[in-house]
């Protein structure tokens, strides 16, 4: 025996008050009722829900710059980044009467994210480099239905009319930190040469 935490267990006869079981069910019915006069710790989700935080990671945006182009260059760093594999997406070139869509010569033409294996870690924020995919606080709505659970950009991408506030999350300590270059995460294969002392090589 390795430690001393086994214990011998030895069945017992029950007493005459177990054996009438009638103690155990007040007992059982005493805590029940207990229980409705308790404020209740659930909510009738979907027409309730409670207030989450600004930085809560739910439902994903993608973002337009300002001219209401398309931030995202189809990079495919979030994919990578996922460790859910919920993210795909098809890259498609600019046409040059597109310029006011897209602010990239490389656009995401289809871009979804199956929520069903999202976990929600935030990951593909961290990892986009154009400041293109945020999580929002915004909730997904249920549904019974399995495949309405794959979004695609007629559900990311912000609308012009209303675009969603990320300024909650992307505060000017959060811009610094992804562009320090201390963190490992924030090198490019440049800087990485560079530190490495290489020369000769772009
Ligand atoms: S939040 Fe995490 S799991 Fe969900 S799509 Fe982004 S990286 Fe993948
Ligand atoms: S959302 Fe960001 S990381 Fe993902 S493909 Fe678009 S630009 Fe790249």
């Amino acid at each position: 025996m390795l430690t001393q935490r086994s214990k011998l267990v030895v069945k017992r006869e029950m007493s005459l008050t177990e054996r009438l079981y009638l103690p155990a069910i007040f007992n059982g019915l005493k805590i029940t009722i207990s229980h409705l006069f308790k404020r209740k710790t659930t909510i009738k989700y979907p027409e309730e829900t409670r207030p989450v935080s600004p930085i809560y990671r739910g439902l994903h945006v993608l973002k337009r710059d300002e001219a209401g182009a398309e931030r995202c260059t189809a990079c495919g760093l979030c994919a990578v980044a996922c460790p859910a594999e919920a993210i795909t997406m098809v890259a498609e070139e600019r046409k040059p009467e597109e310029t006011h869509l897209y602010r990239e010569e490389k656009y995401a033409a289809i871009y979804e994210i199956d929520m069903l294996r999202c976990i929600f870690c935030g990951l593909c924020e961290e990892a986009c480099p154009k400041e293109a995919i945020f999580l929002t606080d915004r909730i997904i709505p249920s549904t019974y239905d399995r495949d309405s659970y794959v979004f695609g950009k007629d559900i990311l991408v912000e609308s012009i009319e209303a675009p969603v506030d990320v300024t909650k999350r992307q505060t000017q300590e959060v811009l610094e930190f992804k562009k320090d270059k201390k963190h490992y995460h924030n090198r490019t294969f440049n800087d990485a040469i560079k530190k490495s002392g290489l020369s000769g090589q772009k």
